[in-house]
């Protein structure tokens, strides 16, 4: 029962699972106000940001009652519109279950956006609670009848409340009611909880600044390099600095592509190549073959085509690759890997720019540890700004990161020795 409940069998699987454990189903209070929708704006926010045409209305073509919400957009360059539910409040570490019913165009997704006590949205720790695919798990067409999508996810560490979404970032229409949040129980957990630490980008800091903070602490590290940075000093590092790196303190070199492209819009054969190419400098230049990749911007999805549906750049990595990283916030659960095959080249991460507090990354550790879940920390420079301010930790966080890792006693692992130990306790 554990087992479906996690998966996407929608209302079939809900039906089951009421008749079978009426107790737990009965328990299970729906924390979102007016989850129908029914009072249209006053507990529904129209929210919309970046370069589109995008457009909310209420609509009369309801799941259930006489409203539901509809999102669209003609024409897109970049950004998102959605409906936010009013704020719930939540518990930081708690494990919630989340539901929607929907009608879509496109592949979008159920999230959830966290804030923190004093209201500021958390939107480098946003949820990724389950996909809303345009045809169902069971095979129902979902532009023309209503789909329901769930999961379980753990609510960061910071977070006081959240809002529940499905943000549409690509030409289509999506219809939304009927929204579900409550307590759940956790995701089936790993044997022990593992803490991975990836450093993106391969700049000048991952070796003069993050190295030796790693290695005092017996951290190994997996390091995501661009094979086209590779010496161009003082910004990247050069290839016999990665060389070093490949070859101490059990580290790991991934491939992050050749030249950081956005890889979504790409011809496949394109795409492709961007990873395929990497491979070949990496292994003639650093000495090692990849066997995980970073994807640039964490995208893996067309935003700009209306295909949809298609993972476009997840079956590529997928053939190349053992397991892939991408910047959908989250922990990441054996029970959902056995639930949705592509999500070992979707890895959830912990993203951390310039504004994450020491608490919240020491908080993360202890949820790893406590919901024995794996946690894929995400860095960029170390002590450095050559790209900006924005992705950018300052030497002494890192080390107090990695100082409390190492005193934490938490299991810690490369990327891909990680995606070994997760892959091997899917069953
Ligand atoms: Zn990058």
């Amino acid at each position: 029962m554990t087992y479906l409940y996690k998966t996407r069998f929608g209302a079939l699987a809900a039906l089951i699972l009421a008749v079978a454990l009426p107790a737990q189903a009965a328990a299970a209070t729906n924390l979102v106000p007016d989850p129908s929708m029914e009072t249209k704006a006053s507990n529904w926010l129209f929210s919309k940001w970046g370069v589109n045409n995008g457009a909310g209305a209420f609509v009369s073509d309801a799941h259930t009652g006489a409203a539901a919400g509809q999102v669209s957009i003609g024409t897109y360059t970049s950004g998102d519109v959605k409906y936010l539910s009013r704020p719930v409040a939540v518990t930081a570490g708690g494990t919630y279950s989340a539901s929607v019913w929907y009608k879509t165009s496109v592949l979008t997704d159920l999230e959830a956006m966290p804030y923190a006590a004093n209201g500021s949205e958390m939107s480098a720790q946003s949820q990724w609670i389950a996909d809303a695919p345009v045809t169902s798990a069971s095979g129902a067409n979902c532009q023309t009848t209503y789909c329901q999508v769930s999961g379980t996810f753990t609510i960061p560490a910071g977070a006081a409340t959240v809002r529940l979404m499905i943000p549409l970032a690509r030409i289509g229409t999506v219809k939304t009611d009927d929204y579900n949040l409550s307590t759940g129980a956790a995701p089936g957990g790993l044997s022990e909880g593992i803490v991975s630490v990836t450093i993106d980008d391969g700049w000048s800091s991952a070796y003069t600044k993050a190295r030796s903070i790693l290695n005092a602490n017996k951290i190994p590290a997996t390091f995501f390099v661009v094979s086209s940075f590779f010496g161009d000093t003082p910004d990247y590092m050069t290839a016999a600095q990665i060389k070093t790196l490949a070859n101490e303190n059990g580290n790991e070199i991934g491939n992050h592509t050749t030249d950081h492209s956005d890889l979504t819009p790409l011809r496949s054969t394109t795409a492709q190549r961007k990873f395929t190419d990497a491979q070949t400098a990496i292994k003639n230049q650093i000495g090692v073959t990849p066997t995980t990749c970073a994807y640039p911007y964490g995208a893996y999805n067309s935003a700009t085509t209306t295909e949809g549906g298609a993972l476009n750049v997840v079956p590529i990595a997928r053939s190349i690759f053992k397991a892939c990283r991408s910047t959908d916030g989250g922990f990441n659960y054996p029970s959902n890997f056995a639930a949705d095959s592509t999500l070992p080249w979707r890895v959830m991460d912990y993203n951390i720019d310039s504004t994450t507090t020491r608490a919240a990354v020491k908080q993360a550790i202890d949820q790893a540890k406590q919901f024995r879940a794996w946690l894929v920390l995400t860095y960029h420079e170390i002590g450095e700004t050559r790209g900006g301010d924005q992705y950018s930790t300052t030497t002494s966080d890192f080390t107090y990161a990695m100082q409390y890792l190492h005193s934490s006693g938490v299991k810690v692992q490369t990327f891909g020795a990680a995606a070994t130990t997760v892959l091997g306790q899917t069953g």
